[in-house]
């Protein structure tokens, strides 16, 4: 009710960026766009927004009549024990970030997604992602993406839905997703943006603590040094998986902040399968999940044509 409160506000106070909290709101603004022949960019986000939400945000306004972001903190690709209750929610602050980037904020209530507390029958189960690293240890995140992705993507009806490459299986999923499921909208995934030390932007980042921010760039460090090996090779040559993870997980031992390593991650671009060798022009995608004290930092890296094929710009 709060949360209301303050939208209402904001809507009184930001008057070029208008904020829209219901589907049929959302569908009355979709037929007028359509009649009136205007192409939509859409960036789905759970807010606290930084600037590689922006970034994307910018692009979809190039790139599109309309820009469309929604905020929405989805509850189901959490698992028991995650973060969702303390997720950083900066609404108001976000609200300000975004005028003038945008033109529409979708920003529904729980309920208005999930009117029967997450219960519903269908979901969308991508049944292979579950095998991924990243699935086995979050159980219920890639079916939680993939559904409300599904749910958004049903919702705005974009001509064009923007995702950042620093969730990469999520952005290898989702263009597989629009595909499997015949939704008309074109997938654009762009380059991660970083902080001047390599790090990751993240709304998760405001959870370390000074020191450990200090130490975080560690893992841009260690996915860098598995790019420059596979960089050194020629175009042909083949670099086992072994050698990849054991230069990349070196370097995060070495760092003794680092808790633990969730897994080094050799995978194919396509559909994120473990490969156990790498081509140095076909390339690869390099990822990894890490503990730095409490603070879990997820981060990627494409070589070889993983990186032209993913961030492939509209022909
Ligand atoms: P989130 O709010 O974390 O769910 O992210 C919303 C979108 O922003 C997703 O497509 C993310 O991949 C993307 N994103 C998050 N961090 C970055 C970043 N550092 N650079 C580019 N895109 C990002």
């Amino acid at each position: 009710m709060n949360r209301l409160r303050n939208l209402n506000v904001i809507r009184r106070t930001k008057r070029n960026l208008h904020i829209i909290t219901t589907i049929p709101e959302m569908r009355d603004l979709k037929r007028n766009l359509i009649q009136s022949n205007k192409s939509i960019g859409f960036v789905p986000t759970m807010g606290a927004l930084h600037h590689g939400h922006i970034t994307l945000m910018e692009q979809a306004k190039k790139e599109n009549d309309i820009a469309i972001a929604s905020i929405y903190v989805n509850p189901t690709q959490f698992s028991a024990g995650e973060d969702f209750d303390k997720y950083p929610r900066t609404i108001e602050k976000d609200v300000s970030l975004l005028k003038g980037k945008i033109d529409y904020l979708f920003a529904p209530l729980e309920s208005e997604i999930y009117p029967y507390d997450k219960n519903q029958i269908c979901h969308v189960e991508p049944t292979p992602f579950n095998k991924i690293f990243e699935g086995i240890i979050r159980p219920e995140f890639f079916r939680g993406i993939a559904t409300i992705v599904c749910k958004l993507l049903n919702i705005v009806q974009p001509d064009y839905a923007y995702f950042g490459q620093k969730d990469i299986s999520q952005c290898i999923l989702i263009r597989q997703l629009v595909k499997d499921l015949n939704i008309h909208s074109n997938i654009r995934v762009l380059e991660t943006i970083r902080e001047s030390d390599g790090l990751a932007m993240s709304s998760r980042n405001v959870y370390l603590t000074e020191s450990e921010r200090i130490k975080a760039s560690i893992v841009y460090k260690a996915l860098s040094a598995g790019k420059t090996l596979i960089n050194s090779k020629n175009k042909t040559d083949l670099i086992s998986t072994a050698d990849l993870v054991n230069t990349i997980t070196r370097i995060l031992k070495n760092e003794t902040s680092v808790t633990s390593i969730d897994y080094v991650s050799v995978a194919s671009h396509i559909d994120m399968s473990e490969l156990s060798q790498v081509r140095a022009d076909t390339g690869a995608v390099l990822s990894t999940a890490i503990r730095l004290g409490s603070v879990r930092l997820i981060d990627n890296l494409l070589v070889g044509r993983a990186y032209t094929d993913i961030l492939r710009p509209i022909s």
